[in-house]
């Protein structure tokens, strides 16, 4: 099969110069100066500058019809693209500030089903040596989409193509898409029986499964749908355009202050037990900037604390995924004023605000367990605190104990023993009372401190309380540190350089 040979008779399919390329398997800058492929190639067309506005003989309707390319319908057409860089535009597309896009079209059926049918056409025509059963004789339209529409449609939207970037949902239609689909359906029952007579979802996943001539005879195509695709009235339609956003992960670190706080939203049967949490504060305040729909958020951090317990230190570290973002950067000002905003609050404080790469949240998703985590325990016994007591509570080598699930958990999680190592307790007596012990704890993370202080009836050994031999109380709790370094210190009250 000879590429001149190949080329007439594609023209004389009626498809388009550049899926004639498609047929010629040309590649990357090959499409854009198709007049010098053709030339390199050795290939003879029809001078290609001639465009549909300018023929002006009596019938300019059926030159028309003609000129739509049988194989794409168009696809590759300027008035396609015309209408969907028009259609982009139209679409809330200003509203994203992402330098890079990414495009997903949504092809009709029917342009599979006519790639199968030129491919049963070809063989027919040049044999099925030239033309294999395996491997389709053009580069798919797919391929083709990225090598030729994509980069039209980024310069003329000046942004980059970034496969992270903001998601350009095209649709498109064409008006024999239903009959093809129904015929499709019936050639389907025929070539691929069901069994047990389930009934088989037509998909573009099946047909570019099943739908080569080595699974299925030309022939039986046949019956359902012409060989070669036969020519058309009317080119693909931009049916819609929709867009997402990216996923942007904000982190940061938090103090929390009230012991009247939950960490998320706090409902039961239906009504809610606290009016506010950490992370409803932080969600209001940070997610306008960056979308309209904040309840899709996702707000994580490394660990968490009990209602009535304060976190403080250098906070805890959190990061909220936001998808379908219309922002994907601020400027120091802008998480300043969030982190300002946050503060007035007086239950939550927030610093470090940054937008961080989503690979960087396996820093708060994993390793969980081997974190070290700084407590600070205010403790009240029966009767005053002795120099025996005080002594005990020196520890700076590390042990371990083994904590059974606390019953106030129960509810929600499975019963279990579980080892944990404390790596220090220092105790020390608070002046004015002198029942009170102020013990700060080191331990791994997961321990529960509260138990680990009275014991729990034994449910946690050793404890505090077993090591002093004496029942021993928490008043309060806080959280004074996590070994977790990350998100990087910035100090958004700085000037920013630029
Ligand atoms: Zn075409």
């Amino acid at each position: 099969m000879k590429n001149q040979e190949l080329i007439d008779y594609l023209e004389s399919c009626g498809v388009c110069r550049v899926c004639q390329l498609r047929y010629l398997k040309a590649r990357g800058n090959e499409y854009r100066d198709m007049q010098q492929t053709f030339k390199r190639l050795d290939v003879k067309v029809p001078d290609i500058t001639i465009v549909v506005d300018e023929i002006t003989d009596e019938q300019p309707l059926k030159k028309q019809r003609l000129s739509i390319c049988s194989i794409c319908l168009g696809l590759f057409s300027e008035d396609l693209q015309r209408q969907v860089i028009q259609g982009i535009l139209d679409s809330d597309f200003a509203k994203y500030d992402s330098d890079g896009i990414v495009l997903a079209i949504s092809m009709p059926m029917t342009l599979q089903l006519r790639q199968l049918s030129m491919w049963f056409a070809l063989q027919r025509k040049f044999g099925r040596s030239s033309v294999a059963d395996h491997n389709a004789p053009d580069v798919p339209i797919k391929e083709a989409v990225k090598l030729i529409l994509h980069p039209i449609v980024c310069a003329k939207l000046g942004r980059e193509y970034d496969a992270n970037g903001l998601m350009i949902n095209i649709e498109l239609r064409h008006s024999s898409e239903e009959d093809v689909v129904a015929k499709l359906s019936e050639l389907n029952r025929a070539a691929f029986p069901a069994k047990n007579h389930r009934r088989v979802e037509i998909s573009r996943g099946l047909l570019e499964k099943q739908y080569q001539p080595s699974r299925i005879k030309g022939d039986l195509f046949e019956q359902y749908l012409p060989i070669p695709p036969p020519a058309v009235m009317d080119p693909l339609q931009l049916q819609s355009i929709e867009l997402l956003g990216p996923i942007v992960c904000v982190a940061g670190r938090y103090r929390k202050l009230s012991r009247e706080l939950s960490h998320t939203p706090w409902v039961l049967h239906g009504q809610r037990i606290m009016e506010d949490s950490i992370e409803e504060i932080i969600v209001r305040h940070v997610a306008a900037y960056f979308t309209e729909t904040p309840e899709k958020i996702t707000f994580m951090s490394s660990g968490r604390e009990d209602v009535d317990v304060r976190c403080l230190g250098k906070g805890r570290p959190f990061v909220l995924e936001i998808p379908n973002a219309r922002r994907s950067s601020m400027t120091r000002q802008q998480a300043l004023a969030m982190e300002q905003a946050v503060d007035c609050t007086g239950k939550v404080s927030i610093h470090n605000l940054q937008v961080v790469p989503r690979e960087e949240l396996t820093h708060i998703k994993t390793g969980e367990e081997q974190k070290r985590k700084y407590y600070r325990a205010l403790c009240v016994l029966q009767e005053p605190v002795t120099l025996d007591i005080l002594q005990k509570l020196q520890i700076s080598d590390s042990f371990d104990i083994q904590q059974k699930t606390p019953i106030r958990v129960l509810h929600r999680r499975p019963l279990h023993t579980r080892p944990r190592t404390i790596f220090s307790v220092e105790a020390r007596v608070q002046r004015e009372n002198r029942r009170l012990l102020i013990i700060d704890v080191v331990s791994q993370a997961g321990t529960y401190i509260k138990e680990l202080v009275h014991g729990e009836f034994g449910r946690t050994t050793p404890s505090i309380s077993s090591i002093i031999g004496k029942p021993i109380d928490i008043v309060a709790l806080d959280v004074v540190g996590i070994d977790l370094d990350w998100p990087a210190d910035v100090n958004n009250t700085e000037i920013e350089v630029t």
